[in-house]
């Protein structure tokens, strides 16, 4: 069983041509409502794929709460420890250009009743969990909080520092298995992206003990780091995609269904990868995530 502790929100997609830089002030084409956040998005990446997984954050008591309890039900995720709490439920506003790129700015409202007492009340969860995936949209003292409980029940974590402006490396030191994109790996590592060698990042890995690095690279696929094997870049067919929101939370919740099941992890990697790159040809985050025999059709 999966635990993801995590975001739920609202998303705002906002379609412009391009997205506007600081000062400017561009027009929507279109603007339309979807549910996600990035530990919901997972969630439901995961269990679309047929893992086991249980979802603890919070949603406000209003119209958007139900849409996002009925969206993470929908797809199987068990929502019956998600907290409903009296203010509005958290939303994101996205910007989505022409090219597909985009950017975001969350007002995370309910997201910040994800506290360690809701956390303590929830703790018997873990003792049956065989994985817990993290990401930064709640408090860092309940992300700190559950690492420890992990540690405690023999959970393994997945860790996808995003986003990073609370971010300190202490967090992810030990942590079994760290993915992020290549964006925030290299801010992580204080480094320019383009300047990112295999020789770094594993002594970055070893430094911080974490157990495998996986870093996602967009269009190209990913890479593997560990301490045992060579590097492995895991390349993907590159798609046009129409909106990339969600395609690294797709990619997560995919690999980690794929690794629950005890698979090789570069068949995970693979995994995630056709997860991920069928999720961008498509508008949306979790409406847009692919079905087991949809990303196994690919598979095969
Ligand atoms: P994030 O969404 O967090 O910024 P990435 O851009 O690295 O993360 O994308 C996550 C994964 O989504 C990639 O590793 C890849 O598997 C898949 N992906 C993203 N864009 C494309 C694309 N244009 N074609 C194929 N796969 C893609």
């Amino acid at each position: 069983m999966i635990i993801v502790v995590g975001s739920i929100n609202m998303d705002v997609c906002l379609n412009v041509d391009k997205i506007p830089v600081p000062g400017e002030t561009v027009m929507a084409e279109k603007v339309s409502k979807n549910c996600g956040g990035k530990g919901a998005n997972q969630a439901v990446a995961a269990a679309r794929l047929g893992a086991e997984v249980i979802m603890l954050g919070c949603v406000g008591e209003d119209e958007n709460g139900d849409s996002l309890l009925h969206s993470l039900e929908m797809s199987g995720v068990k929502t019956e420890y998600v907290m409903k709490v009296p203010v509005a439920s958290s939303s994101a506003y996205i910007c989505i250009s022409k090219k597909g790129d985009n950017s975001i700015v969350v007002d995370s409202s309910a997201n910040r009743f994800v506290t360690v007492d809701y956390i303590e009340k929830n703790k018997f969860l873990f003792a049956d969990a065989k994985y817990c995936i993290l990401q930064m949209e709640i408090p860092v003292e309940t992300i700190k909080c559950v690492i420890k409980l992990c540690r405690t029940y023999n959970v393994k974590i997945i860790f996808n520092p995003s986003p990073l402006s609370e971010f300190d490396v202490r967090l992810i030191q030990g942590v079994d298995y760290l993915i992020p994109n290549e964006i925030e790996l290299s801010e992580i590592m204080g480094k320019k992206s383009d300047s990112l060698c295999d020789y770094d990042c594993i002594k970055f890995l070893k430094e911080n003990e974490i157990g495998t690095l996986v870093v996602t690279l967009g269009s190209l696929g990913c890479k593997i780091f560990d301490n045992v094997n060579e590097t492995v870049f895991i390349k993907t067919k590159e798609r046009e995609a129409i909106d990339t929101t969600g395609a690294g939370d797709t990619f997560l919740g995919a690999f980690v269904t794929a690794i629950s099941e005890r698979k090789p992890i570069e068949y995970a990697a693979n995994f995630a990868n056709i997860a991920s790159g069928i999720e961008v040809m498509r508008p949306g985050a979790q409406r847009s995530m692919p079905t087991r025999e949809e990303v196994e059709y690919e598979y095969n």
